[in-house]
């Protein structure tokens, strides 16, 4: 735990927040600010800073209670579709420093937009898959 983070205060109970569902590993709450009502948080009962550091068995438990979460989100709202997102770092757009998933229903003329492609050039794809395919670890 993580004494100055907010989202480690909301585990403790030190700050309050609108609990919908939680398991031993996990829990998750509605977000204060929401992209549209009933956007959801799912987040690690530890502190992990971000999804990159966050271990593996925290993330399986994470990514199942998001399906779980997004289908009552979207029971919930009349939505049938959902963004669920991670911002992974302050480039990313991270504000808090504590792994969380985002689970935003989203609904038709909403107004969220989200990325716009680039293409690559002749030649930039493949070579762009061969490094990254150096640094995947093999497991
Ligand atoms: P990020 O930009 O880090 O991916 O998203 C952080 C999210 O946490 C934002 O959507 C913001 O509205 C939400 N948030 C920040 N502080 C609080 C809080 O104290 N309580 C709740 N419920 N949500 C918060
Ligand atoms: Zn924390």
């Amino acid at each position: 735990m993580m004494s100055d983070c907010i989202f480690c205060k909301i585990v403790k109970g030190e700050l309050p927040c609108v609990k919908v569902y939680e398991t031993e590993k996990v829990l998750a709450f509605l977000d204060l600010n929401p992209v549209n009502q009933g956007h959801a948080l799912v987040i690690p009962k530890e502190h992990f800073e971000n999804l990159s550091s966050t271990t593996d068995e925290f993330l399986s438990e994470l990514i199942v209670v998001s399906k779980k979460i997004g289908a009552a989100v979207l029971a919930a709202t009349g939505s049938v579709a959902f963004n669920l997102t991670v911002n992974n770092g302050k480039e990313a757009g991270q504000v808090v420093a504590h792994t969380h998933f985002h689970i935003i229903p989203r609904f038709n003329g909403d107004g969220l937009r989200l990325w716009s492609g680039k293409a690559y050039a002749a030649g930039e794809m493949e070579a762009m898959g061969e490094k990254i395919k150096q640094y995947v670890e093999k497991n």
